[in-house]
């Protein structure tokens, strides 16, 4: 069973793509929160950051040039933005296929709520 963002790159969901190459894919997040909201995923099922090989050490710089890059076209590298992988249930993950959140265009506020 294909995950979500399989089927997206498969095109089997529609997303709005903003980027692809043979490695990467990158398109707006559904629900956005931040006005730039890319999720830079990898063509490559790895499910969560512990499942990151060192065979996959060069993919995963590679999330993060086309993170820059597109930072970059969407306005927002000057002023700065976030990047966020979350892992597993207290990182908050929902979706079980490794992604890097691009979150821009305000301030983003704290890191984390403090509790
Ligand atoms: P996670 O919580 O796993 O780090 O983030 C999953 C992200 O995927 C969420 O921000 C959520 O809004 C987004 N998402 C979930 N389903 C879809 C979808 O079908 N299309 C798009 N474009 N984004 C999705």
């Amino acid at each position: 069973m294909s995950t979500l963002f399989t089927q997206i790159i498969d095109g089997d969901i529609p997303a709005d793509i903003v980027y692809r190459d043979d490695q990467v894919i990158a398109f707006k997040d559904i629900n956005p929160a931040a006005p730039t909201h890319l999720l830079i995923v990898p063509v490559k099922e790895i499910p969560t950051v512990n499942d990151i090989a060192e065979a996959d050490e060069a993919l995963v710089g590679h999330m993060f040039t086309v993170a820059a890059k597109l930072a970059k076209e969407s306005g927002i590298a000057e002023d700065g933005y976030r990047l966020i992988i979350n892992c597993n249930r207290d990182g908050g993950q929902e979706v079980f296929h490794l992604h890097l959140h691009l979150m821009g265009g305000r301030p983003m506020g704290p890191m984390v709520v403090r509790q």
